[in-house]
């Protein structure tokens, strides 16, 4: 994998960066501009190198065609404050208006392209539709480099096809999430903790799978609980369940019993009548959840075992929210092991947060970035990646 700095002189070069400018809007509003944030180094180190930079990006899931909802307009014009220059948008992604914006750019320009899912071949599973618009996106430019780490693990025209069709490098962002995924992965500082919540165990299955082979202690908090509290017997009220997990999730139990890694589940839970701020939150043990109520948090107690739990780690990888964190009567649980990552942080260790929600639910919490050793931009790609998966936007970079 070569990095920019291993593409020689990029003066006049035009280069395509794939960046993940898939940023939360209300209306024109950009209501998070973290991913554009995060993807401002690459394109100025680029632009500072005299390169003319064409900036490809989605947003949101149009089907094909273009939707003015999923403009990238808006972004082109935070990415030009962010950047403190002139950033020209280009009204389609390869026809005329990209095309005169390329041909118009001058050394150190910076140029972004109209949502690339405006156009079918983007993310078609049909190898030569998909091919036929990577042959378009390539005409435009003369290198490519991929730093869009959310996307990475998808297998879409411009992440992969695109790199097969021009000489290629990885961008800083991407490089850098990935040194962070090897040390988890690769000979990590034990102890090793992972901490899992969220909403659907089967969305995780297949990295509990891996981390049973890699983590000494698995933490198990958010929606995701309940099919492990059933599985343990319990009975769970009205909680998200997947009954149809909870014979896998029994599988693990035993594997983690087998192996000697450690599962830790929360020995209270805080209970609501429904689904909403205005529900009666009372704490119950988790093993007396009443029939009409559902858990929406892993209770106080629970949140002080998961910190004493945490304490001594070495390496901590959480993703996943311990509880519906958007409704503040259930977000004691969330905010809890997030103190706890914060201290471990300030004692050395290397603390990552992964996953969308994960990352919103510590900013909404009032915590900064920098508080954590890490905080990823790509929730499906990193979990892909512990998974043990092929990233077909990473390999394709091994390739010349
Ligand atoms: P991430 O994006 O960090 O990977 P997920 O998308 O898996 O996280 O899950 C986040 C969602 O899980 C949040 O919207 C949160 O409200 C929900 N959630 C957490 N705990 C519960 C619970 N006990 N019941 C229902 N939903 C929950
Ligand atoms: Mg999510």
């Amino acid at each position: 994998m070569k990095t920019i700095a291993e593409l020689g002189d990029l003066r006049g070069k035009r280069v395509l960066v794939r960046s993940d400018l898939n940023v939360p809007l209300d209306g024109d509003t950009i209501t998070d501009d973290g991913r554009i944030r995060a993807s401002v180094p690459t394109i100025e180190a680029l632009s500072e190198a005299g390169a003319r930079v064409i900036v490809c990006a989605h947003l949101g899931r149009p089907k094909g065609t273009p939707e003015a909802r999923y403009s990238l307009a808006p972004v082109a014009r935070r990415l030009g404050e962010l950047l403190g220059r002139e950033v020209r948008f280009a009204e389609d992604t390869v026809g005329e208006s990209a095309r005169a914006a390329v041909e118009a750019a001058g050394d150190g320009d910076v140029v972004l392209l109209e949502n690339l899912r405006f156009n079918a071949g983007e993310t078609s599973k049909d190898e030569s539709e998909r091919g036929a618009f990577a042959d378009q996106l390539a005409s435009l430019a003369d290198v490519f480099v991929s730093d869009g780490f959310g996307v990475v693990h998808r297998k879409q025209a411009s992440v992969y096809d695109v790199a097969k069709r021009l000489p290629h490098a990885v961008g800083g962002l991407v490089e850098n999430e990935v040194g962070v995924l090897r040390r988890l992965t690769e000979d990590p500082e034990r102890p090793y903790a992972v901490v899992l919540g969220g909403a659907k165990v089967s969305d995780k299955l297949g990295v509990i799978d891996n981390l049973l082979r890699t983590a000494d202690r698995l933490l198990i908090g958010g929606g995701m609980v309940f099919t492990f509290l059933k599985a343990q017997g319990y009975e769970v009220g009205t909680s998200l369940l997947e009954a149809d997990q909870v014979e896998t999730v029994k599988g693990y139990l035993d594997q983690a019993h087998e192996r000697g890694v450690e599962i830790v589940l929360p020995v209270d839970i805080v209970v609501g009548s429904e689904f909403s701020v205005d529900s009666d939150p009372q704490v119950v043990p988790a093993g007396l959840i009443p029939a009409d109520r559902m858990g929406l948090d892993i209770g106080p107690e629970s949140g002080f075992l998961f910190a004493q739990k945490l304490k001594h780690c070495k390496t901590v990888f959480w993703n996943g929210p311990m509880g519906a964190f958007e409704m503040e009567p259930y977000a004691a649980g969330t905010e809890a092991v997030a103190e706890a990552l914060v201290e471990l942080t300030e004692k050395g260790a290397l603390t990552v947060v992964g996953g969308g929600d994960s990352a919103a639910a510590v900013r909404q919490l009032g915590f900064s970035d920098d508080q954590f050793g890490h905080i990823s931009t790509g929730g499906g790609a990193s979990l892909e990646y512990l998974e043990g998966k092929e990233l077909p936007g990473l390999t394709v970079l091994d390739e010349a």
